[in-house]
């Protein structure tokens, strides 16, 4: 695809304007003033192959394990099949999508379709850094609680009915909410790992999974399912769906989870060479609980346990110590801030400028749809500047460039997803364009202060992932929406009668 005539944010997060980008497979191949010429840049030129082969192998090595019982037992052409079946305009075709046939408007040579941006912004996509997708069944359920209250009186006796199809719908639901906002990926703790797998895979998104374990009340790592599953789920996902799914290790929290456990998790993850993922000082009782059961504040006895001793992503960190921050600084985690579900269940504010001031690379993540209640990336970007301008006092804190690259390349990072969440010539297409043209961006003294403060989830009007176009101007390429919808809310209720 070629964006002709579009508005930038460049890889610096500088705005400029009258650009061209074009994509190649699923790489950005060129951005410049002027239009490109008609030779393909040559490292671009040849689309990668053998994904097919690759999948195909790798579920019958599956299907040997399962047989041997060596992995839990998967339908493995249910996980393996499937197609994702993105614009065809994009690859320079017609053809017939989501119920509509489409004629390809004008093409270039190297870069397909020409999608004319007069009025437009291109920009990264979003990388979600901390969300649980399936979850989304609960919106609106289990209002008004405090975090204990709320987990226990509501969101655990749910969960507890939830059963495979549930979370297959429901994270098809999250992959569209995800892509109308402008998310690509995810990092996505949960259970169910295998339905979450499938969702993903057919969608098109991309998703950093994790099945996070709570081992409270057992004494040996073999009485744990969640155990046993995180492990079968690293080596059976990590690295599906053309790279799209990573997989990384996961204790739920510090609070849910035996000194035994932490530590065998964290040499899970050395053992994988994959990384970790994990809640952190959510609450200010579960940080005094830590100190009361161990001496320790979450980060100091999580990093002990050697936690920290992969790359991973800290998720919330709402009630630091200094010393907490210089920890995460030296041993180089990424911290996922969630504001608007810490507000909502009234668990605090991260001190964002404080970890910014530490070179901690922060990212920016939705939480689950239960305690957000929307997956509105714009919302949460602007609610995460004013947190942090409230939480230091100081209104200079937070600049567009700094939250925009949180919303991005942060998240990108904290996923190690190296080579994505930037504009720039090699990385991966991961893109939208947000639509300028409207009385509430206007007029634009400086855009970026518009992308923060004025845009709204629904201003996106293009969402491309791996240089897929996933979602355009209200249509989701890669899914039946009504279907998606009427099966999930069918699961709500099927769920709600067997409480
Ligand atoms: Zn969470």
């Amino acid at each position: 695809m070629l964006f002709k005539n579009i508005g930038l944010v460049d890889e610096n997060f500088a705005f400029r304007e009258g650009m061209y980008v074009g994509t190649i497979g699923d790489r950005i191949a060129y951005i410049g003033e002027n239009e490109p010429g008609e030779e393909a840049p040559a490292p671009y030129a040849a689309a990668s192959s053998g994904d097919a082969e690759a999948r195909g192998k790798k579920a019958d090595l599956l299907a040997e394990l399962i047989s041997k019982g060596e992995a839990h037992d998967i339908d493995t052409d249910k996980v393996f099949d499937y197609t994702v079946s993105a614009d065809p305009r994009s690859a320079g075709e017609t053809g017939a999508c989501c119920g509509r046939s489409y004629a390809a408007g004008e093409m270039h040579p190297v870069y397909g379709e020409v999608y004319d941006g007069t009025g437009k912004i291109l920009m990264p996509a979003f990388y979600n850094a901390h969300g649980h997708s399936p979850m989304c069944l609960m919106r609106g359920y289990g209002e008004n609680l405090p975090l204990d209250r709320w987990l226990n009186e509501k969101i655990f006796p749910f969960e507890d009915k939830l059963y495979s199809d549930a979370v297959y719908w429901s994270t098809l639901l999250t992959m569209a909410e995800s892509m109308q906002f402008g998310i690509v990926s995810t990092s996505d703790m949960y259970y169910f790992t295998d339905d979450m797998v499938r969702a993903i895979a057919v969608s098109g998104m991309k998703s950093n999974i994790s099945r996070s374990v709570v081992s409270l009340g057992c004494e040996r790592l073999e009485d744990c399912v969640g155990y046993k599953e995180m492990r079968d789920s690293i080596f059976m996902y990590d690295g599906f769906a053309e790279g799209r799914i990573q997989v990384e290790a996961c204790p739920h929290a510090e609070y849910t989870n035996s000194e035994l456990f932490l530590r065998a998790i964290a040499d899970t993850a050395k053992e994988f060479g994959t990384r970790m993922h994990v809640h952190v000082s959510e609450t200010k009782s579960e940080t005094d609980g830590c100190i009361e059961r161990h001496g320790k504040t979450p980060t100091e006895f999580l990093a002990e346990c050697g936690v920290f001793d992969v790359p991973a992503n800290a998720a919330h960190c709402v009630w630091l110590t200094d010393n907490d921050r210089d920890i995460l600084a030296a041993k180089g985690v990424s911290v996922s801030s969630n504001p608007v579900s810490n507000m909502k269940l009234a668990s605090g504010m991260c001190d964002v400028p404080a970890l910014y001031a530490k070179g901690i690379n922060v990212a920016i993540g939705t939480d689950s749809v239960a305690s957000n209640n929307s997956l509105n990336f714009f919302e949460e970007m602007k609610i995460f500047a004013l947190t942090g301008k409230v939480k230091s006092m100081d209104a200079a804190a937070m600049t567009p460039q700094q939250v925009l690259r949180s919303a991005t390349r942060a998240g990108a990072l904290a996923q190690g997803r190296e080579d994505a969440g930037l504009v720039k010539e090699g990385f991966k297409a991961d893109l939208i364009v947000v639509d300028a043209a409207q009385p509430h961006m206007t007029p634009a003294y400086d855009m970026l202060n518009n992308l923060i403060y004025s845009a709204d989830g629904k201003d996106v009007v293009l969402t491309m992932c791996d240089g897929n176009v996933l979602y355009r101007n209200g249509s989701f390429m890669t899914l039946d929406i009504e279907r998606v919808r009427s099966e999930a809310d069918a699961a709500m209720k099927k769920i709600l009668s067997l409480l």
